[in-house]
């Protein structure tokens, strides 16, 4: 059998029809978009089409969105200027948050003095937004929020719209990183009162290395690689043309297909999970990762009942490609955050948490060998705790 790809939440494999646009740029449009000849203007052009699209599934305009490296790099670059250009001295955060949010949240504290107040999910790793109107109501200083949309290892959601309300109410800019969930739900930023998002084509089938940062025009933020007037002044840098257009044709598709991949991967999810109830007695799943309405449909999360650190490179052997937590932490010896918060002592000593993440080419055939595999470990574990 071919090998079972259950990552998706980390990186998705490259659709034949982006490789082919993205060959097309290679071999013809070498121009530099800055360069005034036409070679370079047809550069301009393929990069300019990509922005209007980006803007109309989003609905805004195309002078928000700022084409960046990745996810990373446009998380990075708003919460930094928001220090930085924009006067931000508080940042109101998650211990949910993605490390690229984390690591520069507290680097701003460290290196800046800017107050980082942190929500505390509950065990299902949902937000309280009285929690964050009561810490808005607290103080004057200007103010950032930066929670994530989609978790990117439960799947749990934030409700978006009510959030950038409260922010709205009290005069805060809000952030949300939209990694795991822009080109997989549609949003409509025209409604959501948010400042900033992040957008990484990676995680849609489009190729590494190529992402955008959406930012409201009125908020004034300004960028923090500078150089050339790219990007209109936001992102210094010949552009990334080949990404641009990958991200632009993964984008196209992804957006063209919501509905059917949505439905199809659902459909798998809850097949993914029913089998995993059934075939492995005292399974559990994080968050709300298993809730149809609360969590992303791309991502599952669930706590096996042994403590197996194995089980990635076992799972490996058999062709099965998974992870535990997110790429970033699950090479790492300590559990990630998100884990911790969700997890009680008792069950992360005792347990095995295993992220399996869905594309719209998993099928139910590769659910079943995946799960067949999986209880054959599992066995094997009770066979270990009987005798011992
Ligand atoms: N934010 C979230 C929620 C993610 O899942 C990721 C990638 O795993 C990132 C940010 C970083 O994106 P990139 O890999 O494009 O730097």
């Amino acid at each position: 059998m071919d090998k079972i790809y259950l990552d998706n939440a980390a990186t998705t494999a490259l659709s034949p029809e982006v490789i082919d646009a993205m060959v097309d740029v290679m071999k013809i449009n070498y121009g530099n978009p800055s360069s005034i000849h036409s070679i370079g203007q047809e550069a301009k052009a393929l990069i300019e089409k990509v922005r209007r699209d980006a803007a109309n599934y989003l609905k805004v305009t195309p002078a928000e969105i700022i084409f960046t490296s990745c996810g990373t790099e446009s998380n990075n670059m708003i919460l930094k200027s928001c220090v930085h250009h924009l006067g931000v001295q508080r940042i109101i955060t998650s211990p949910l948050e993605h490390k690229c949010v984390a690591e520069s949240t507290l680097e701003l504290k460290k290196l800046f003095g800017v107050e980082v107040v942190y929500l505390r999910p509950n065990k299902k790793g949902d937000i309280d937004l009285n929690q964050l109107e009561e810490a808005l109501s607290k103080s004057d200083k200007k103010t950032l929020v930066s929670l994530m949309h989609a978790n990117n290892e439960i799947g749990n959601l934030l409700d978006i719209e009510k959030t950038a309300e409260i922010c709205k109410k009290h005069n805060a800019l809000f952030h949300s990183d939209t990694v795991q969930s822009i080109a997989h739900l549609d949003l409509d930023f025209s409604k959501i009162h948010l400042d900033f998002a992040s957008c990484s084509a990676h995680k849609f089938h489009g190729p590494k290395g190529s992402g955008f940062a959406f930012v409201r025009k009125s908020s004034g933020l300004k960028g923090i690689i500078t150089g050339g007037p790219q990007e209109r002044s936001l992102r210094a840098g010949t552009e990334n043309v080949v990404g641009i257009v990958g991200l632009g044709k993964a984008m196209e598709i992804a957006m063209d297909n919501l509905e059917t991949y949505k439905t199809h991967i659902q459909d798998v999810k809850n097949y993914t999970i029913s089998k995993l109830k059934k075939s492995i007695p005292g399974i559990k799943f994080n968050g709300r990762s298993a809730e149809e309405d609360r969590s992303l449909y791309t991502v599952l999360s669930a706590l096996l009942p042994y403590k197996d650190p194995m089980i990635g490179l076992k799972l490996d052997m058999e062709g099965i490609a998974i992870s535990q937590g997110s790429a970033c932490s699950s090479g790492a010896s300590k559990p990630s955050m998100v884990m911790m918060m969700v997890l009680g002592e008792e069950e992360m000593e005792n347990g095995t948490p295993l992220r399996i993440s869905f594309c719209h080419t998993t099928t139910k055939g590769e659910i079943n060998h995946f799960v067949d595999i999986l209880e054959k470990i599992s066995a094997s574990h009770q066979i270990e705790k009987i005798n011992s």
